[in-house]
């Protein structure tokens, strides 16, 4: 659970006595105090503590992109600086990189001890290892503890003959063998102190303070107010909204498709868990005794499932530090896919002309959340649906807009929903009119996202190209003018699309034959991890797909097509 490194806590030459302990608690995720067991052990026997978060501000503001993110992310750490002065701390925004950073702020207050929760991403295992041996030349002892995820996903990969269980049945097989998920610990309150204080200066706002938007760069003219609000607080109050909705959860199973749906009707809880503002155990285990009260509920049905697939994804991704790309990621199909930026810049703007994509692509740049099913709505349109585009790039628009953007599981929930990895159910693709138009029967949506469209009639919503002229322009949006044609057929494009997929998937067997019959291949070499990947599929994981949300989009297309 944990690792520990150095020597705080040192004994001079004659052996008898201690030198004091000067803590540094490093906040990266994991944005809160509740369920903190790293910090809660450093606060042990410390004389003082401080509690920083290393913000590298070149990374903001280079463009406006992503200020939902960011401000999020600010509201976060007010609030952990607002929690923390009612212990009579502050949080320290330290501005810079934590390599060049902290060694000098280390010496500046005498550190003799480091706390953090461990990252299990592989970035983060790499920036961490560094600071560790840095800590290790200083004599400073280092703590980390997992706390971001239920399990201690090492634990997982060595249970699964050192491998992380490719499967949802196999990871499932797998927690079933370990011990439970560690109960979350109590919050660090006044009495977890234990007489710890921290040295605060006159001039800590100008050196520490919370930076505003503006400071990192970012144009807040007409900005509209957040409709998410970052950090703990809000985290534990939404938690407790939700589980006060008995009857919602007890009754959690898919997440249904209608107009209300598409806005935060699931938990909503996804950024509070990404930035760590929420502690996954907590919720776990708070789900575990409502459910204990209310029903008998066993994952995937219950909300511990979805609990359960970040979990998986996470562990798939541990020790994959090409997760997050197609080459050189031993789990990801190769798949030829289109280049076209213009096509690309359309989607992400959405600028496609079919409103339902282009609703929920506006919902994702203006408030940063959007609904499970509407992600798996534009992913396919973007992938394997219609435009063949890579993954990757859808990837990488989520990452910049969404509030719960996380590396593991957006990279997973594209490959899969692309068909490059974890599901190969490609012969049914979305369509994006009757997608839309079974969740959004009435164009409400579309009407809230896209204003343009507000007065097209509820027949011609979801096609507005196919209004006759006179409609288009008594409803003010004359189509090819006013809103954009639709960019591709949608039955022929995903008609050539399936097939070409098809082939894709065609040659992988077909490799698979020759290797079996002959016991060596004509393909490249790089077929060989394709091959493996193409194993990976398991029969079982389909039946936990078939009542699952991850099916639902499939089940939804068989009524739909
Ligand atoms: C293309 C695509 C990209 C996605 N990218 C992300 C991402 O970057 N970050 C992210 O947290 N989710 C991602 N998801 C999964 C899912 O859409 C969100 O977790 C969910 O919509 C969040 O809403 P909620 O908190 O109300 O979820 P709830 O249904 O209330 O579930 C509770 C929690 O379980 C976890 N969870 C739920 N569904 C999934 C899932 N399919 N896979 C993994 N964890 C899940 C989340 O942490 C969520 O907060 C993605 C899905 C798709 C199709």
């Amino acid at each position: 659970m944990s690792g520990v490194a150095g020597s705080g806590c040192r004994t001079a030459k004659g052996g008898q006595q201690q030198q004091d302990k000067h803590m540094v608690h490093w906040f990266r995720k994991g944005l809160r105090l509740h369920d903190n067991p790293s910090l809660r052990e450093g606060l042990r026997g410390a004389k003082t503590f401080r509690c920083v978060f290393v913000l590298d501000p070149w990374f903001a503001g280079s463009s406006n992109v992503g200020i939902n993110k960011w401000r999020f992310l600010l509201q976060c750490l007010e609030d952990l600086d607002r929690s923390l002065r009612k212990l009579n701390s502050r949080l320290f925004v330290i501005r810079g990189q934590p390599a060049d950073a902290l060694p000098k702020l280390f010496k500046e207050w005498g550190t003799t001890s480091l706390t953090f929760e461990e990252d299990p991403e592989p970035f983060g295992r790499v920036r961490d290892h560094n600071i560790t041996t840095l800590c290790q030349e200083l004599g400073i002892t280092v703590v980390q503890r997992v706390s971001h995820t239920l399990y201690h996903l090492q634990h997982i990969s060595d249970k699964n003959g050192g491998k992380a269980p490719l499967t949802y049945h196999q990871f499932l097989a797998v927690i079933a063998c370990v011990d439970a998920p560690p109960k979350p610990e109590l919050p660090v309150t006044a009495s977890s102190l234990s007489g710890a204080h921290t040295p605060l200066s006159e001039d800590h706002d100008e050196r520490y303070g919370v930076p505003t938007l503006e400071e990192l760069g970012f144009d807040t003219d007409g900005l509209n107010p957040p409709v998410w609000q970052g950090g703990e607080s809000e985290a534990l109050a939404r938690l407790e909204r939700h589980l006060e909705r008995k009857a919602w959860v007890a009754s959690f199973g898919r997440p249904k498709m209608t107009p209300q749906s598409l806005l935060p009707s699931q938990t909503g809880l996804s950024p509070y868990l990404r930035f760590g503002c929420l502690s996954t155990r907590l919720f776990y285990y708070q789900l575990t005794d409502l459910y204990k009260k209310i029903k008998k509920a066993y994952p995937p049905l219950s909300l511990h499932g979805q609990l359960l697939w970040r979990e998986f994804f996470y562990c798939a991704a541990t020790k994959n530090p090409n997760f997050d790309k197609m080459l050189g990621n031993p789990i990801c199909v190769q798949i030829p896919w289109d280049k076209n930026a213009e096509a690309l810049a359309k989607w992400a703007n959405g600028q496609t002309g079919f409103p339902w994509i282009d609703a929920i692509m506006a919902q994702l740049r203006q408030e940063g959340w959007i609904h499970h099913l509407a992600r798996h709505a534009v992913a396919c349109f973007l992938t394997r649906g219609d435009l063949w585009l890579s993954w990757e790039e859808g990837m990488k628009v989520f990452e910049e807009l969404l509030l719960d953007a996380d590396w593991s599981v957006n990279a997973g929930m594209w490959m899969w929903l692309s068909c490059s990895s974890f599901f190969q159910q490609f012969f049914h693709c979305y369509c994006p009119i009757k997608f839309g138009r079974k969740a959004d029967p009435n164009g409400d949506y579309i009407r809230k996202y896209l204003p343009i469209l507000k007065n097209v009639p509820i027949q011609y919503i979801h096609e507005p190209w196919t209004a006759p002229e006179n409609v288009q322009r008594a409803a003010k949006c004359v189509i090819g003018r006013d809103y954009p044609m639709p960019m591709v057929n949608h039955s022929s494009a995903s008609r050539v699309n399936i097939q070409r997929m098809k082939q894709v998937y065609q040659q992988l067997a077909n490799y698979r034959n020759v290797n079996c019959s002959s016991g060596q291949g004509h393909f490249k070499e790089g077929y060989q991890d394709q091959l493996a990947m193409a194993n990976l599929y398991d029969i079982e994981d389909a039946k936990y797909l078939k009542s699952t949300q991850q099916a639902d989009h499939f089940e939804d297309n068989f009524n739909m097509i």
